[in-house]
């Protein structure tokens, strides 16, 4: 050992141990009340949680900077730590530092790190979103093969789906994990997938992904020789699984979580939904980013949490399986026509707690006698839905039902053991009920008692020592103690009374003895209450034994009540909303009478202003396959909401939802597609234009005849005949190739020719009316063509000034003019414009010479082409050519 170490504190020494250990992760070291950081963990956390950086002794001669956090208020830290990217290593105290003192006086308190927080291994209620899932997720490539599983380890769900890396992004989008594994391997080609998606990444090691341990450790788990019995898994899906498995153990210091049984997901299971189409239909979240706004917020009317999840999952991954939707709706249907029933079912399922997250808390070690209480009143809730109905049922629900009975055994136990509302902490004991346990009943009796005994010990002793002043106390260091003043200290001290009374301890003014019963009657007091919490832990530990081993049917039960609870839901959003049974088969059909926008709806009846227009669509099968409707009309007329409608339409009636319509018939959708021109993605330096076309390649490449695409101004992040062109072919691309069903929306009126030529394509316009000059928006889709764009109209509702509205007026009215009269070069038609603008006539007319420099730099650029980094350069160029 070097000088320098020596100086290091054995403390210290621990520290750093164990601090080496975790790299990576801010260690919470525990002392006492306190999680205590050191070091850099120290000034990082300090400045995370905005909180005080102190000092703590010397290390290698300079200060240690250190701060701290309470341990009854550690979670909500921890959550800003989650919340702002770091992990954090919780280290304990593993003895009662007691017990080290008897080692020696310099012996430092046993410690070891219990569990490794991370974001997608969070399992405490006070750090999830009740209504979201909290996914990690494990992407694994394979010698050519690609998987990725996925867990929720607050309710166990685990499940593995082949992704060739092209499909990394899309099933990311779905699932938005909260965490991704990758194996060192193969991090740098998928890094930046994963960032993108917004879930923090987490590199292990090769081994992590080794896929032969993979399927050792995965059988070991499930306790059984072969996965066979749960499908049969491929190398890259053993992979992933295993990495999962390796960091929960890993993370959770050896406690693994209740997993259940993988479930391999078929990769044609769900309609297809990449990452643009979801941000651009705002599923689950708003464009702003937040769930208001979203499909997700306007539609959920579920009552529980795990009801909720179930519901972001359905509108996460539709359904492309037609006895599943069916199976879905029709159960939705039941409870529409027996609202009595659909009522009452929700009122129950109101009073259930998440018993999912609660059984997975209680597996982890993690959980306390409220998650026993969850599961007890859980399993009384679903025995009381299940009674709500009797009878005959879709087999959706009676399955559900089934679930839910049975559960008499465990409840009944719970029930006995547990008072009605117990403390979160086994540790402070108080959670079984009185008469459950006569030990436990007479140890608590022993201790509570034992007051009482000690007050009619005092009043003995004063009649014994005619001392009316005196007291029996208590303080940590004495235990129970027998007080005088000092006045009477001689008296107690010289026989007879000294033959009884032990002298302790004197002070300024007192004197403090003790006596053999009461020393007796104090280990007594002492030892009963010990006892009593020995046996409240070791009855919660048998309590819990007995809910883990019901773990199977008690999630089953949780997740039949999430199934009935979405049910119920959609079943009054359908009533309330008065939405309809879509009619889903495998046809080529698309065909929505009534159509509505439910989140638009909804933002209008909340404004109070005037409704919301129906619409009707239609792209059944045409002719050749294809079927497209190309939309025309102004800015601000309703083509954007139309198109979205159509699409969610579609998605609702998969996910098993009824839908905003008065009728709809739609032949089954693989693949739902949707773009809008040029939005903006600065962020990852690619220009609009070049966005908007890399998007629209990827549908022209992927979308297959049971597609359902959506593109809103394509082709307008370029010059007018560029963005025209690419429009045209895109259109031609998607009824010859792709012939798949297509809302189209442009103001490209030159495309509306299209439908004269290609059978499979249908104008349509949403109608305006003018009056006197003003556009009037009707919101009504019509069959046929846009006369016009109304663009200027439009430009004056949106407050130009009238001086630019007049002038664009003279200029459109120029333009036209010269295109009904064979196209004039616009050159010359624009030199013949009569310069008569208010703010023309104000500006005098420059003086004839050639282009400035700006003026010939600028006319070499080509915007669409530039980076953002370059336009900035060219920013700075032109500034200094002024
Ligand atoms: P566009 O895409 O044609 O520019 P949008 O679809 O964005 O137009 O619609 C503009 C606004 O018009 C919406 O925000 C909404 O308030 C209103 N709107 C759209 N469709 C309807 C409708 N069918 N009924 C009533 N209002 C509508």
């Amino acid at each position: 050992m070097n000088g320098q170490a020596a100086s290091v504190t054995p403390m210290m020494a621990q520290y750093l141990e164990i601090k080496e250990a975790h790299p990576g992760a801010l260690l919470f070291y525990r002392m006492g009340d306190f999680y205590e950081m050191f070091f850099e963990d120290a000034v990082a956390a300090a400045e995370a949680l905005d909180i005080a950086l102190t000092k703590r002794g010397k290390h290698l001669g300079e200060d240690i900077p250190m701060c701290g956090v309470p341990v009854h208020s550690a979670e909500g830290y921890l959550l800003t730590l989650i919340r702002k990217g770091f992990r954090v290593a919780v280290c304990e105290q593993l003895e009662d530092p007691a017990e080290a003192k008897k080692r020696g006086s310099k012996a430092v308190v046993k410690r070891d790190v219990v569990r490794l927080v991370t974001p997608g291994t969070l399992t405490e209620d006070s750090l999830l979103e009740a209504r979201r899932h909290n996914f990690l997720a494990a992407f694994a490539e394979v010698r050519g093969a690609a998987a990725l599983a996925w867990v929720d380890i607050s309710t166990g769900a685990f499940r593995v789906i082949e992704c060739p890396p092209v499909r990394l992004g899309p099933e990311l989008a779905r699932l938005a994990p909260r965490e991704v594994l990758l194996s060192e391997a193969t991090e740098a080609g998928w890094a930046g997938t994963v960032t993108e998606s917004g879930a923090a990444l987490t590199p292990l090691s090769r081994g992590s992904f080794d896929s032969t341990s993979a399927e050792k450790r995965l059988a070991g788990l499930f306790g059984v020789d072969t996965l066979d019995g749960f499908g049969s898994f491929g190398r890259a899906e053993l992979s992933a699984m295993g990495a999962i498995v390796d960091y929960l153990e890993i993370t959770q210091k050896g406690k693994l979580p209740l997993l259940r049984p993988p479930v391999r997901e078929a990769t044609g299971g769900s309609v297809q939904i990449d990452a643009a189409t979801r941000r651009n239909l705002e599923l689950t979240a708003a464009l702003s980013g937040g769930r208001d706004g979203s499909l997700l917020a306007a539609i959920d009317r579920t009552v529980t949490a795990p009801g909720a999840r179930l519901l972001e999952r359905r509108i996460s991954s539709p359904s492309r399986d037609l006895a599943t939707i069916h199976g879905r709706l029709e159960a939705v249907r039941a409870l529409v026509d027996d609202s009595r029933l659909c009522d009452t079912l929700r009122e129950e399922l109101r009073k259930c707690p998440d018993m999912d997250r609660a059984l997975s808390r209680l597996a982890l070690d993690r959980g306390g006698p409220r998650d026993l209480a969850a599961i007890r009143n859980g399993l009384a809730q679903a025995g009381a839905v299940a009674e709500r109905f009797s009878g005959d049922h879709p087999k959706l629900l009676a399955e559900a039902r089934q679930a839910l009975v049975g559960h008499h055994a465990l409840c009944g136990l719970l029930d006995a053991a547990l008072v009605a509302e117990p403390p979160l902490l086994a540790r402070d004991g108080g959670f079984i009920a009185p008469g459950h346990d006569a030990d436990l009943d007479e140890a608590r009796k022993l201790r509570d008692e034992g007051r009482g005994v000690i007050a009619a010990m005092q009043a003995e002793f004063v009649k014994l020592t005619g001392i009316g002043s005196l007291k029996v106390k208590h303080n940590n260091v004495l235990g129970y103690f027998i007080e005088v003043t000092a006045t009477h200290a001689d008296k107690m001290l010289s026989p007879p009374l000294s033959e009884r009374f032990i002298h302790r301890q004197t002070t300024a003014n007192a004197v403090r003895f003790t006596t053999v019963e009461l020393s007796e009657l104090e280990t007594r007091i002492l030892n009963a209450g010990n006892r009593a919490l020995e046996i409240e832990k070791r009855l919660y530990d048998s309590l819990k034994g007995a809910v883990l081993d019901q773990a199977g049917p008690v999630g089953q039960a949780a997740a039949a009540l999430a199934e009935i609870d979405l049910t119920a839901a959609l079943a009054d959003l359908a009533r309330g909303e008065d939405w309809c049974e879509p009619k889903v088969d495998d046809s080529r059909a698309f065909s929505i009478v009534g159509g509505r926008h439910p989140v638009v709806e909804r933002a209008l009846r909340r404004q109070g202003g005037a409704p919301f227009i129906a619409n009707d669509c239609d792209l059944s099968e045409g002719e050749d396959g294809a079927s497209i409707w190309l939309l025309t009309g102004p800015n601000m007329a309703g083509k954007s909401t139309f198109l979205r409608q159509n699409a969610l339409i579609a998605l609702l009636a998969q996910a098993g939802s009824f839908v905003p319509a008065r009728r709809a018939h739609i032949g089954l959708v693989s693949q739902l597609f949707s773009r809008v021109g040029a939005s903006d993605d600065l962020a990852r330096g690619r220009s609009t234009f070049m966005v908007e076309m890399v998007e629209t390649a990827a549908i022209l490449n992927q979308a297959d005849d049971r597609a359902l695409v959506i593109l809103d101004e394509i082709g307008r992040g370029t010059a007018t005949y560029d963005g025209l062109s690419i429009a045209w072919a895109t259109l031609e691309h998607l009824h010859d190739v792709n012939r798949c069903r297509a809302l189209f929306a442009t103001h490209y009126h030159e495309l509306t020719a299209l439908a004269h030529k290609l059978a499979g394509v249908e104008n349509a316009t949403v109608a305006v009316k003018e009056w006197e000059g003003d556009v009037i928006f009707l919101h009504e889709v019509r069959k046929g063509a846009a006369d016009r764009s109304y663009g200027v109209q439009v430009a004056r509702l949106a407050g130009l000034p009238d001086a630019v509205v007049e002038r664009a007026r003279v200029v459109l009215e120029a333009l036209e003019q010269g295109e009904r009269e064979g196209g004039r070069p616009q050159k010359t038609l624009i030199d013949d414009l009569p310069l008569f603008s208010a703010a023309q006539s104000l500006v005098p007319k420059p003086a004839e010479k050639g282009p400035s420099p700006i003026e010939e730099k600028l006319a070499g650029i080509h915007p669409d082409e530039l980076t953002p980094k370059q336009a900035l350069e060219l920013v700075y160029a032109l500034k200094a050519l002024t």
